[in-house]
């Protein structure tokens, strides 16, 4: 049996590194508009009313920090700007606060940018594709194709098509539920799975894996509006395969980041902490935090990962308050499950 009281202090002390990160400098501009989103679902869809008081506080107070710094949307907004003013307007709808920046500037904003600007790619023309790279550690995004640093000749890095996926999927499906068009439709990217199974296995290159996972989380989050709702197993029943075969190998390879996306998504589509998997996971979460309350290597310098790693697992531990079992838009379904490959 698990002890419930362990794993709630554990949640909390995971919390208090998240808080206690976000209150540097550094790391509230690199990732303050994300922590304002994980604290704003922690309050909206946690099932432990503690957790929710926490998180509504913490997320009023960093949102609060966040409008100082970004009064206004500029009328100039890089497409990574706008992206984060469309994510704090998510995040308000979930404290049910009123909008600061309308959606209305958001929308016309949208507008400028076309689909491949926003996402890399035109999900109404192709699915995603397999030749988009990182941006260079020189800062210049390089056109689709190039293997090498146009401006420094340096080396690039490529994003797999499921990196590209999972994030077209995010950034399409939070925009549309503040009615924005974030350069195409969240059905024209999610009309893509049946081209993306099968999906990877242990023995594929392992950063494919890693972002096959996280796609396959985010097809979950979408669907269920990030923790809100739980989905039928039969509705997705390759993916749910797909998420249980990892829980295992997440754990020997000391992978917390991915466990956690694993363990809530599971958790969406009905086991319960009595499942042997959704056990194994928990205790490996409850075993893996490190003294200052957070998961993942301490050593880790980018402050990204090591506040989206804790995040992940707080997720992957608590229990949610699913609002029953349904999708996130019900007319979203016809759109793969008419697929048979
Ligand atoms: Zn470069």
């Amino acid at each position: 049996m698990l002890d419930t009281t362990r794993i709630d202090t554990t949640i909390e002390r995971g919390v208090d590194f998240i808080y206690r990160l976000g209150q540097k400098q550094k790391c509230f501009a690199s990732y303050g508009t994300f922590l304002v989103c994980c604290f704003a679902l922690l309050a909206a869809t946690s099932r432990n009313p503690r957790l929710r008081s926490l998180g509504r506080n913490r997320a009023k107070e960093f949102l609060q920090r966040w409008t100082l710094l970004h009064p206004s949307l500029p009328a100039d907004a890089s497409s990574d700007l706008l992206f984060e003013f469309i994510l704090i307007h998510y995040a308000r709808r979930r404290l049910r606060l009123r909008d600061a920046v309308g959606r209305t500037a958001l929308k016309r904003a949208a507008r400028n940018f076309s689909a491949s600007d926003l996402l890399g790619f035109d999900p109404v023309k192709e699915p995603p594709p397999n030749d988009l790279s990182y941006r260079c550690d020189c800062t210049f995004q390089n056109p689709r194709g190039r293997k090498v640093c146009k401006r420094c000749n340096c080396r690039l890095r490529i994003r797999s098509r499921y990196k590209v996926w999972m994030e077209a999927l995010a950034n399409t499906y939070v925009a549309e539920t503040s009615g924005i068009l974030f350069g195409a439709r969240y059905a024209d990217v999610l009309k893509w799975m049946p081209a993306m199974r099968p999906y990877p296995t242990g023995e594929d290159n392992e950063e494919v894996l890693r972002d096959a996972i996280y796609a396959v989380t985010h097809v979950v989050y979408t669907l269920n509006d990030y923790g809100t709702y739980r989905l039928s197993p039969r509705w997705l029943p390759r993916e749910f395969a797909f998420l249980k075969a990892n829980v295992k190998s997440a754990c020997s390879r000391n992978d917390p980041e991915i466990l956690g996306e694993l363990l809530d998504s599971l958790q969406a589509f009905g086991l319960t902490v009595t499942h042997p998997l959704i056990e194994h996971g928990t205790k490996y979460l409850l075993a893996a935090q490190n003294d200052d309350g957070s998961w993942g290597d301490m050593s880790e310098g980018n402050i990204r990962t090591r506040c989206h790693t804790t995040w992940t697992a707080i997720d992957g531990l608590r229990a949610y308050s699913w609002r029953g079992e349904r999708l996130s838009r019900p007319a979203l379904k016809s759109g793969w499950s008419t697929s048979r490959n």
